[in-house]
Order: structure tokens, then sequence, then C-alpha cells
């Protein structure tokens, strides 16, 4: 039901977010290259995310979580808690934010991992950090260089290639975008994304909806 009113959200700002960035696409391909576009600024501010906004993530996290353990495990039997701290690196959070819920079949010992926005599977950096660390650069590489990059967030160059490639790459293709494609306002570009997510968003919400949509990849 939330997710529905997130995308529903998304859809009504469509009008108003037509300032600036060109859509240049065909179904759901970009035509021409990246480098053609004029990028605007991101509008979301870059700087590591107060701690408000990583316990609205970690609250998601809880009730995802329960409600999976509320459904049970395949076999029916009682799903227990299993879970683990997680030290993200890039910010200086309290333990209690840093918790990673899992669960356990209390009959056939089947471990279920809940989904998570606030982690993004193995990585080591939340997936805020990294959903705001890429949408940077796509939009001013030269605001947010490396350097910069690196003393807010801690995060090395080779590790910000590596994610960049990660959206060029895998976002397109993913099941899971393109389920959500379709529900989004023509002018946000697959090589756009999370940036353009970003800016369709107050900066109170539209991190925490980023986090929400976008697929791990
Ligand atoms: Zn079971």
């Amino acid at each position: 039901m939330i997710r529905a009113r997130v995308a529903g959200a998304l859809v009504k700002r469509d009008h108003r977010h037509e300032v600036g960035v060109p859509p240049i696409v065909v179904g759901a391909r970009v035509c021409g290259t990246p480098a053609s576009y004029p990028k605007a600024r991101l509008m979301y501010p870059v700087q590591p995310p107060p701690e408000s906004l990583i316990r609205a993530l970690a609250a998601l996290d809880y009730d995802a979580a329960r409600d999976v353990r509320e459904r049970r495990c395949e076999c029916s039997g009682p799903l227990h808690w299993a879970t683990w701290k997680r030290k993200p690196r890039g910010l200086d959070l309290p333990d209690a934010l840093c918790v990673r819920w899992g669960l356990c079949c209390g009959r056939c010992r089947r471990r279920v991992l809940p989904p998570s926005v606030l982690f993004t599977g193995r990585r080591l950096y939340l997936k805020a950090v990294l959903l705001l660390v890429v949408a940077a650069r796509q939009r001013d590489r030269a605001q947010h260089s490396m350097a910069r990059l690196r003393h807010l967030f801690g995060v090395s160059a080779k590790t910000i290639a590596r994610w960049m490639r990660a959206f060029l790459d895998g976002l397109s293709p993913h099941p899971d975008w393109q389920r959500l494609r379709g529900r989004l306002p023509a002018t946000v570009r697959d090589d756009d994304v999370p940036a353009a997510l970003l800016d369709l968003g107050s900066p109170d919400t539209a991190l925490v909806q980023a986090c929400r949509l976008l697929p791990d990849l």
C-alpha cells in the first residue's frame, strides 16, 4: 500500500519536473549518449544523511522483517529472529541502527532474509550513501569530485567507479526496475537514475523513496 502511495506521488510530480531535463526517451530506451544531455544540478543536498533519515530506513527494515516473520516459513513453521550487527562504512551510527534483521525457521531451520532498504546486499556502505554518491556523480562530476566524495563519505574512487558501473549496466535490465519504470514520469531516464528520483521529491522524502524503489545492484 505504501509503495503504491510513493509511486503515485512520483507520477503526480511529473509536470512539475519538466524543467531543465529534456526527455528524449523512446519506450524504455534512451536515445543518444549520456554526455549529449545538458544536466541539471542535483537538487538533493550531497552530504551525509542525517540520523533521522537512517532511523526512518531502519524502521522500514524492521517493519518489513516483522511482516515476513508473521507470514511464517514455507513449511508453516514459526520464524524466529536471527539478527546480526553490521557496521556500515562512511557514517558513525549508533549500534541500535546497524541491525540486519534475519529470520530462522523453528521447524526446518531454513534461514530467511527479509528485504532491506537500509543496506544493499553485501556492500559495505548504506544504500542511502551509495545512491547519493552515484546521483552526485551523474549530475556534476566537477562539483562532486572523487576527492570531495571521499572526504564526505569515506568512499574510494575505485568503489565509486564500481557503483557507477553497476547502475549503468545493471539497472535497465533489472526486472524490479522494469516493473517500476512504467509508473514513473517519462522524463526519468535510466542513465540519470538515481539522480532523477532524488529530484522528484522533497529532501525529507526523496532519498527514502529512492532506497525503497530501487533494486540492489
Ligand atoms: Zn521451515
